[in-house]
């Protein structure tokens, strides 16, 4: 009888503790739409097992570009890359997917993305896309971009030809860095 109360009094301290030190939460983004996922998974403490993970998904700046301007399919698949996680033993794991989620999350990336869909069409906007979604190139790109890019975005024809005109050298050379 004791030793089943201590059993019972060891699994109440070491279920909730085997629960509190064995999550492992990460980060990760779609490469085909910007979206971000936030997952926590219930980890065997010390080890890769997961018993248990619940996930959650948000826009980015970038995401919701993409999704108001129709370049992706709603219903695509996502393609999830691990972008940064910690816990379990883990202090802090880094993935590619970490480029394209900080290009995601920049507002001026996506009012770029939105003004070349707007004023030169969907076929003009997808080469930059894949090079903002590529986690091998979207370093070379996203900081030149979000640094050009309007502030306040283009309302209206005029103020893209404006903005272009002033940035058109910036954005020629990384055309011609662009995927075919
Ligand atoms: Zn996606």
């Amino acid at each position: 009888m004791r030793h089943r109360r201590t059993l019972i009094i060891l699994g109440c301290v070491l279920i909730p503790a085997a629960v509190y030190f064995g999550q492992f939460e990460s980060t990760s983004v779609c490469t085909t739409c910007g979206e971000a996922q936030s997952t926590r998974e219930f980890q065997i403490p010390f080890t890769r097992f997961t018993y248990f993970a619940t996930r959650s998904r948000s826009a980015t700046p970038l995401s919701a570009a993409i999704n108001r301007a129709g370049l992706v399919p709603a219903t695509h698949s996502h393609q999830w890359l691990f972008a940064n996680g910690g816990g379990n033993g883990i202090m802090c794991a880094l993935g590619s997917g970490r480029h394209v989620r900080d290009t995601a999350n920049f507002p001026a990336v996506a009012t770029f993305v939105t003004a070349t869909v707007t004023y030169r069409g969907q076929s003009a906007a997808q080469p930059w896309l894949a090079a903002l979604l590529d986690p091998n190139r979207t370093s070379d790109f996203s900081p030149a971009i979000s640094s050009t890019a309007p502030l306040g975005g283009c309302p209206t024809q005029a103020v893209y030809d404006r903005w272009r005109r002033d940035v058109g050298e910036v954005l020629d050379v990384l055309a011609q860095a662009l995927p075919p």
